[in-house]
């Protein structure tokens, strides 16, 4: 579903991403880990084009993400182009970003209303069905302040699966919450991929990689330094600075 190839950026001189592929199957859950500045949320904002590449393609079923190609060169997408390409994947970042002045019933139904004009009856009635999948249903009315961080997170969740994106990006989604909060979200990340959607996930989280995950990429100063099943690199890292990294957050 996703395929990603030479792919490498630039912050002005800061060579961030240093040649990236990768490739994530329909249905699969790819986690993503390294140390910080290794260039993960970059690549994650890169696949739904939040920001530029300056090498390399990515594709998301066959599609070009963010560019047109033609005799062998890259023209930029219309906003409007790129903007329709994001509606196909979801992202949750590590801050929730709900719309505090809005319920949480109305945080689900906003994109689907406003951007995909999706009657109100037909958002709201597929909004509660999403809210009761993160066990959230009876939270409905509320605003976000009165969620805890991982009620808010699993809300961002929802909103995000309203918009029925065929890939969803996770960026560390619970490094932000407190240890007790963190299992809820994981609970439906994990329902959520055996419901068979296609996730790439960036976390800390060495037991969700190695019981969800059906790849684990280890990412260094900006390159994919080993990438294969969770369970053998956790056990048997190959590569001297992923046994480092393991070593640390394990
Ligand atoms: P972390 O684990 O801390 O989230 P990361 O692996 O997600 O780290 P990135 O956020 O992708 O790392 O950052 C990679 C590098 O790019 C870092 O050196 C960072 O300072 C730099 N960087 C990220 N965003 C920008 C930006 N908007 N402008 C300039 N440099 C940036
Ligand atoms: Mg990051």
């Amino acid at each position: 579903l996703v395929r990603i190839d030479g792919v490498h950026k630039y912050y002005g001189q800061h060579h961030v991403l240093r040649g990236i592929d990768m490739t994530v199957r329909q249905g699969e859950v790819s986690v993503l880990i390294g140390p910080s500045g290794s260039g993960k949320s970059t690549l994650l904002r890169c696949i739904n084009r939040l920001e530029t590449i300056n090498a390399g393609r990515i594709h998301v079923r066959d599609e070009l993400i963010g560019y047109r190609e033609s005799r062998g060169r890259l023209h930029d997408l219309t906003a409007k182009q790129i903007a329709a390409q994001r509606r196909e994947i979801g992202m949750v970042f590590q801050r929730f970003n709900l719309f505090a002045h809005r319920t949480v019933l109305q945080n689900i139904m906003e994109a689907p209303t406003q951007v995909k004009r999706q009657p109100r009856a037909h958002a709201r009635s597929r909004a509660l069905e999403l809210l009761d999948r993160v066990g959230l249903a009876k939270h409905a009315n509320h605003y976000p302040a009165q969620l805890s961080g991982g009620q808010q997170q699993r809300v961002a969740i929802a909103r995000a699966l309203a918009m029925e994106p065929e890939l969803m990006l996770f960026d560390e989604p619970t490094s932000a919450l407190d240890p007790e909060l963190v299992g809820e979200v994981l609970a439906v990340m994990k329902e959520l991929a055996e419901s068979g959607m296609t996730m790439i996930v960036v976390t800390h989280e060495i037991g969700f990689a190695r019981e969800v995950g059906d790849t684990l990429t280890f990412m260094d100063g900006g390159v994919v330094v080993e990438s294969g099943d969770p369970r053998t690199i956790i056990a048997n890292p190959q590569q001297a600075r992923t046994r480092e990294f393991l070593s640390k957050v394990l």
